[in-house]
């Protein structure tokens, strides 16, 4: 008989042994299904003969596998990929799986489905909750679930509408094909620099060998054109290739792009696809019909067929690293991927990583520098108002000299960007006569107004508050104040000063769909914007030519945390939005308001000296033994009760090995001390890189046990230290 070591996509477990049926082929990456106790789960045949060791399950105890799905198997670089991350970042290789694998619903089936969209047909007599959900649904199609959840709606609301003729039936083909990108579409015509960074790209992926690329080229030196060239010699080579972007609200704005470029749109990997969606791309994916995918970093575990080359866009973006379940960086599993699938990885960025950069000097990743924009298009001045010495008006937060160069700018008819990296009205709501703040009951966080939806939020657990009119401590009325300034507010600042600039602001609470986002900037194109006051969200990525004029409102936000990364992470952040002005044939100018125009980072943005900025914070980790000089992870214990969490962390702390390489900091309050109800302590974990980190926290850990109510979360990597 024939055994075989299955991988299921269930977290809890390892692999399992089961009997191969008689007359059943289940080579290693066989998708199956198998039988758990009642349940029926999806897995991979991890090894196809196994021969069991003493002590396992006896060949006669075995349970049939029941079926194989119809699809693909699993290449062994993609199972390598997955073993390798749930290793290196020490998480469950079933949830590794899953990334992998959409769900079961998705592998087999009809070729069809039945969604529903608007017929056009009003029904006479509509309930309010009706009527509001037609609204919303206008241009939508779904499932009845997926049309419930996007009007807010219960599924019966959505069965009601198809049962009234509101809503009528789209039959979907779920293995229609994607057309095919043209690599000779509308080729461009590159500079000499240019030519050459994308003749090195094309030949690295004719090579069909490893090789990290570093792509650093300044904000509009042409990145995006350079690697649309990477992409096509993966298209001339018949294999496929993958965009990793950090936001879907980029994603828009990219497909336009390289339609343009090269006739067709691409295949989209997103969470805001719809199950049709998501079943027709992995399919075409695994059969190699999609060629080329954009997408969120979910999209790297995807079972490509045939991947001739990884891009991984604005590579320095944090939202690259995922901090939930597996806490894994997109950016590095990325380029592992890429060892494993022998192709070049492609990091694209203006403001690289210290890590990346690190890499380059080691000679373990080639460099390509694009060191001016295209087409004689001049980097933006850049300038840094001194808070104290020109303080804004009272109760407002615009400088003269920017207040003053929005006004020539508006009276030129050209767009400014005011970039304030924090959503809603306020960040904090205090009464005035008592103190009292408004906290998360939840969290470590205050709760943020947003005045347009009327509302307090939490912005780490999504709790979503009343703005009380009477204070509720002290009882005292109309006596709430708002501390700070938020997007809405630098929007009211506006407003008042320039009435008639027509303004929108761009953050997450605004821009949360890519059709959101296609719509942000066809206006933006129309020149129906003439001020964006915008959150991180804008800082990236679009190019909009008449948009000369930036302005950081508060450039000592992301300062003011302390830990290692902050000077790096406000110097990437400034830079790129910085990068948004003058784009085109007006020249840009930018202003950055801070208290401390002496501080490194901000002498580096306005001297425009990114290298000895960098050289400065690479000594500083090189003398901390911090990355990429040292291997760090983070151990967060957290728990309902404060207690439990706080001696689980204290009794971790004590059994730290004691073998003179690892350095156990804390435990101490987490960075968000309180998250979702979850009291939180964290251990920093600090290692020479010579040394098996990973290794060491697995028998570390390993030996210990706590109470159930404890959860214990490692991060490899993690991003703030
Ligand atoms: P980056 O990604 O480096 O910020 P982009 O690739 O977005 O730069 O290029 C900036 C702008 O310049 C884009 O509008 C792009 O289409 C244009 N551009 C860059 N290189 C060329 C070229 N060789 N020919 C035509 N347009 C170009
Ligand atoms: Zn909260």
């Amino acid at each position: 008989m024939s055994r075989a070591r299955i991988l299921l996509t269930n977290a809890a477990l390892g692999p399992l042994d089961y009997r191969v049926p008689a007359g059943m082929a289940a080579p290693p990456g066989t998708i199956v299904i198998a039988p758990l106790g009642p349940r029926q789960l999806t897995g991979v045949v991890w090894e196809a003969e196994h021969m069991p060791s003493a002590g396992e399950v006896g060949d006669n105890r075995l349970r049939n596998l029941i079926a194989r799905h119809d699809a693909p198997p699993l290449r062994p670089e993609l199972r390598r990929l997955i073993e390798w991350t749930a290793d290196y970042y020490l998480a469950p290789p079933a949830a590794v799986l899953r990334m992998a694998l959409p769900s079961a619903s998705a592998l087999d089936g009809g070729r069809t489905v039945l969604e529903y969209r608007l017929t056009g047909a009003v029904p006479d007599r509509l309930s309010a909750q009706r009527e509001r959900a037609l609204a919303r649904l206008a241009g939508r199609q779904g499932l009845v679930r997926e049309l419930a959840a996007h009007a807010e709606v219960s599924d019966a609301v959505i069965r009601g509408l198809i049962k009234a003729g509101a809503l009528g039936p789209v039959e979907v083909a779920l293995d229609a094909p994607y057309p095919a990108p043209d690599p000779d579409h509308a080729p461009p015509l590159l500079s000499p620099v240019q030519a050459d960074a994308a003749g090195r790209l094309a030949a690295a992926v004719n090579a069909r060998a490893f090789q990290p690329v570093l792509l650093d080229g300044v904000t509009g030196s042409g990145k995006t054109e350079v690697y649309f060239e990477a992409i096509a010699a993966a298209l001339r080579a018949g294999r496929q290739a993958l965009v990793l972007l950090p936001e879907i609200a980029l994603t828009e704005p990219f497909l336009k792009r390289f339609a343009a470029r090269f006739g067709v749109m691409p295949v989209a990997w997103h969470s805001d696809l719809r199950q049709s969606e998501r079943r027709r791309a992995w399919r075409a994916i695994a059969e190699g019909q999609a060629q080329v995918v954009v997408g969120a970093r979910s999209a790297l575990f995807l079972p490509y067929a045939d991947l001739g080359v990884i891009i991984v866009d604005e590579a320095h973006e944090t939202s690259f690293k995922q901090e939930e379940g597996v806490a894994y960086h997109a950016r590095d599993v990325a380029v592992m991927r890429g060892r494993f699938e022998a192709i070049p990885v492609i990091l694209a960025s203006a403001t690289p990583a210290i890590e990346t950069r690190h890499q380059v000097e080691l000679g373990r990743y080639q460099e390509l520098r694009l060191p001016g924009r295209h087409g004689g298009a001049e980097l933006p001045a850049i300038t840094a108002i001194d808070l104290i010495a020109q303080p804004p008006p009272r109760g407002s937060w615009l400088a003269p000299p920017l207040v003053a160069a929005l006004g020539e700018t508006l009276a030129r008819g050209e767009q400014a960007l005011l970039f304030l990296n924090r959503r809603g009205y306020a960040p904090l709501t205090l009464c005035r006569s008592c103190g009292h703040r408004f906290q998360c009951p939840n969290c470590t966080a205050w709760l943020v107004e947003h005045r347009l939806v009327h509302r307090l939020q939490c912005h780490h657990c999504g709790l979503v508050a009343q703005p009380p009119a009477i204070c509720p401590e002290c009882k005292a009325e109309d006596s709430l104040v708002a501390c700070g300034p938020g997007v809405e507010r630098i929007a009211d600042e506006v407003a008042a000063l320039f009435p008639d600039a027509p303004r929108a602001i761009v953050t997450s609470d605004t821009l949360w769909s890519p059709a959101r986002a296609a719509e942000f900037v066809r206006r933006m194109e129309a020149g129906e914007i003439a001020v964006v006051i915008g959150t991180q969200l804008v800082t990236k990525g679009y190019h909009f030519p008449d948009l000369t004029l930036v302005g950081v409102v508060d450039a000592d936000l992301g300062l003011a945390g302390g830990d290692l990364r902050a000077a790096e992470r406000t110097f990437q952040q400034i830079a790129q939005v910085a990068g948004r002005a003058g784009r085109g044939a007006k020249p840009g100018q930018v202003f950055i308001q801070t208290h401390d125009p002496a501080a490194p980072v901000i002498q580096a943005l306005v001297s425009g000296d990114a290298d000895s900025f960098y050289a400065a914070e690479t000594e500083a980790r090189r003398l901390a033994g911090a990355p990429p000089f040292g291997r760090m992870a983070a151990i967060i214990v957290s728990s309902e009760q404060a207690n439990a969490a706080v001696e689980t962390a204290r009794m971790i702390g004590r059994a730290a090995p004691d073998d003179g390489q690892i350095h156990v900091f804390g435990p101490a309050p987490a960075p968000l001390a309180m998250l979702r109800g979850r009291h939180r302590h964290r251990l920093l974990v600090h290692a020479p890189r010579s040394a098996d980190l990973q290794g060491m926290i697995r028998s570390w850990l390993g030996g210990l046990n706590w109470p159930g109510s404890v959860r214990v979360a490692v991060d490899v990597d993690p991003y703030s230290f």
